[in-house]
């Protein structure tokens, strides 16, 4: 919940400055669909077509409105999510009393349509939104940088990286297997490949990839080969994922230092994939239910 809160924080510190700078004024064009509840022609939009990661944010006002792992290839010509950041979107009848309407739920801004139970995705529901409605801030931005470690059970691991300052959201899933919408239950069974992560997302003038790489191999061990501790299986591989060509040099520059000091690291270091976010349950473990991870403690390394 922490996590939801902080990133919400700071994007609406975002948000502030772009809504200030987009609400000066729309285009005609914008103002059409924004405003008079318009629709952009299918498969011209900026977005419809557009796999970056990042967050999908209100033309009109700036407010955040969709991440881009809620995106998702529908076919229909227009952008499609199957879930959009609580809160952000509301639902209202289209006067053509058919359709429901969704409008940003900050400023009231015309986003497109939403529609229930066509099996595109497991959440079965598809907002159908104009590319025209939105703005983008990606991942990567000047402000934001993520980072990705797998190191056994994700509990363990956010547990102890989330008191790291710095960090502004940090969230329990599944990278590097071959399937889509891991559930924990697949990802048990050894099938899919997939290593249990956490995905970071930090402010690089706060808290440097060095310290949270550092931290992750000091908070787990990075000389056991597929497990950590009790924990047996290539689902608790340690791994980590990198989203920059800096972070990949980082990463393997620690891992030296680290077998200059006479670790046999197992560490791979690989680019990052889809990240899949883990069931709720599994998001901040520990402190919901006041246990203590059993798998992972500070080891001092370097
Ligand atoms: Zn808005």
């Amino acid at each position: 919940m922490m996590k939801n809160v902080l990133i919400l924080i700071c994007l609406f510190i975002n948000s502030i400055a772009i809504g200030q700078m987009m609400k000066k004024e729309l285009t005609e064009e914008e103002k059409r669909v924004i405003v008079y509840k318009g629709t952009e022609r299918p498969f011209t939009g900026k977005y419809y077509d557009f796999k970056e990661k990042g967050t999908y944010l209100c033309k009109q006002c700036g407010a955040p409105l969709y991440y881009s792992e809620a995106k998702f290839d529908s076919g229909c010509g227009w952008p499609s999510f199957d879930e959009e950041i609580s809160g952000a979107v509301k639902r209202v009848p289209d006067v053509d009393g058919r359709r429901t309407e969704i409008i940003c739920a900050k400023c009231g801004g015309h986003l497109g349509h939403v529609f229930i139970g066509e099996g595109f995705t497991p959440k079965n529901t598809r907002h159908c939104v104009n590319s025209i409605s939105m703005d983008f801030l990606p991942e990567n931005g000047k402000d934001t940088e993520t980072a990705i470690f797998a190191g056994g059970c994700f509990w363990g691991v956010e547990h102890l990286m989330r008191q790291q300052p710095g960090i502004l959201s940090i969230e329990a899933g599944y990278i590097g297997g071959n399937t889509e919408h891991p559930t924990y239950k697949e990802v048990c069974s050894k099938t899919t490949g997939h290593a249990e992560a956490v995905r970071i997302m930090f402010d690089p003038s706060k808290v440097s990839y060095t310290t949270l790489a550092k931290l992750f191999f000091e908070i787990h061990d990075p000389t056991q080969t597929d497990g950590q501790g009790p924990d047996l299986g290539d689902q608790y591989r340690s791994e980590i994922f990198y989203t920059t060509d800096r972070q990949k040099e980082i990463a393997e520059e620690l891992i030296r230092e680290l077998k200059g000091k006479g670790y046999k690291v197992v560490t791979r270091v690989t680019s990052a994939t889809d990240f899949w976010k883990a069931e709720d349950y599994h998001q901040d473990y520990y402190n919901k239910t006041g246990k203590e991870p059993y798998c992972h403690r500070y080891t001092p390394r370097f």
